[in-house]
């Protein structure tokens, strides 16, 4: 066996239906008397009848969470942190709320229970990307890691099944990439394809009855351990794709990964043989990338970036993009099939393994 390192992550998980409950006393556990609770403004309500459950606990609610952490907003949400005397955070939300979470406490160091909403798997991470003027940039810190993440089932019921299948699917990615990743072991990899099964069996479950709690929970669980991987080791090609295509051209994240990530994965097909098959078994399919892109079908994603919003002008520019700063990836980053990719999955055509389609094993 090839040697490895492993770190568990030094936070609290509660997971279950109805364990929402137990937030008053998971913010007594962590000694907070006047939170904050956050939301998007979808989610205001949400946030304000779990300000009042709260009483004396919250101090107030923000919803103005915003996708990519966009730092005039948290500049506003820092205001109520002083203003109010904010001693603690509560997240609830999808990634967009939980990024608000970790920038108030990377500048505070106030703890944060996050309540997640969506399968992003943010929660499970100590990185934080904010958008200032329109550039992202990435950091990790463990003042951003949250201390306490609460999984309630019933929170991810008014999820619509189209947003929990692009969202599912950007948490399998997570975990796909996991499998390759240059720093991978046991452990996580067990995690990651314990993780591509849950979800791939509960989401079309819950495509046909949005009522199912039991594959909801499935759902759930599986998110949390694709989220996990995303904590525990690099990711490569296909974040780093995402990442680039979503922040250069305003794509929605959780459908941009969806559309990608057949693509990636044919791309580091050839390299990883291994991790390839363990894909595949997860998702109960003969092969991954195919088996990955049929998923989508099953589950009625759209899987063309012209349909999610990129215009067909601007795939060189997303290839140089791609290719311009060196990260580790199984293949070697190539220019002219990162483009190839690019076209592929802006067509929404289905995925090619084009080392193996040149070696005349697959036609395009
Ligand atoms: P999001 O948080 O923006 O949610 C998408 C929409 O769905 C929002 O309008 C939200 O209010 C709504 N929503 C969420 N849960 C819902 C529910 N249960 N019912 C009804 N509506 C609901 O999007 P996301 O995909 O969850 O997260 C994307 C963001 O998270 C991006 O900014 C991404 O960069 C970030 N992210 C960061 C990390 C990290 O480790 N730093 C990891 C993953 C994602």
């Amino acid at each position: 066996m090839q040697g490895f390192a492993y770190q568990t992550a030094p936070m609290r998980v509660i997971f279950g239906v109805g364990t929402l409950s137990q937030l008053p006393g998971e913010l007594a556990r962590l000694g907070i008397s006047r939170a904050l609770v956050l939301a998007t403004a979808n989610q205001a309500a949400r946030a304000s009848y779990i300000a009042a459950m709260l009483g004396d606990r919250a101090a107030g609610f923000f919803a103005e969470a915003a996708m990519h952490t966009p730092v005039d907003v948290t500049d506003r949400a820092m205001a109520r942190v002083r203003e109010l005397k904010v001693d603690g955070i509560v997240a609830i939300g999808g990634g967009s709320t939980t990024g608000l979470g970790k920038a108030i406490a990377l500048r505070t160091d106030l703890p944060q229970i996050v309540v997640p909403t969506s399968y992003a798997g943010s929660e499970m991470t100590p990185i934080l990307g904010e958008t200032r003027d329109g550039l992202k940039t990435t950091q990790s810190s463990p003042k951003i890691l949250p201390e306490t993440v609460i999984y309630d089932v019933n929170l991810t019921m008014t999820m619509p099944p189209q947003l929990a299948a692009t969202s599912g699917l950007n948490a399998i990615a997570h975990a796909v990439e996991a499998l390759y990743a240059r720093d991978r072991n046991p452990i996580i990899s067990l995690m990651a394809q314990e993780g591509i099964k849950n979800l791939a069996q509960a989401l079309p479950k819950i495509k046909s009855d949005a009522g199912d709690i039991e594959a909801r929970s499935e759902a759930l669980y599986g998110a949390w351990l694709c989220g996990s991987c995303l904590g525990a080791v690099g990711m490569a090609l296909h974040h780093k794709l995402c990442h680039t295509l979503g922040g250069t051209f305003n794509l929605p994240h959780a459908e941009t990964h969806a559309v990608i990530l057949p693509h990636a994965v044919a791309y580091n097909a050839s390299a990883e043989p291994q991790a390839m098959a363990e894909i595949a078994r997860a998702l109960g399919a003969d092969d991954a990338a195919a088996g990955l892109f049929e998923l989508g079908g099953k589950l009625g994603i759209r899987r063309s970036l012209g349909e999610i919003g990129m215009r067909k002008q601007d795939i060189d520019q997303a290839a140089d993009l791609a290719v311009k700063n060196p990260y580790w990836n199984p293949r070697p980053i190539e220019r002219d099939a990162i483009r190839e990719l690019i076209t592929r999955a802006w067509d929404g055509k289905a995925p090619v393994d084009d080392v193996k389609a040149q070696a005349g094993g697959v036609s395009a």
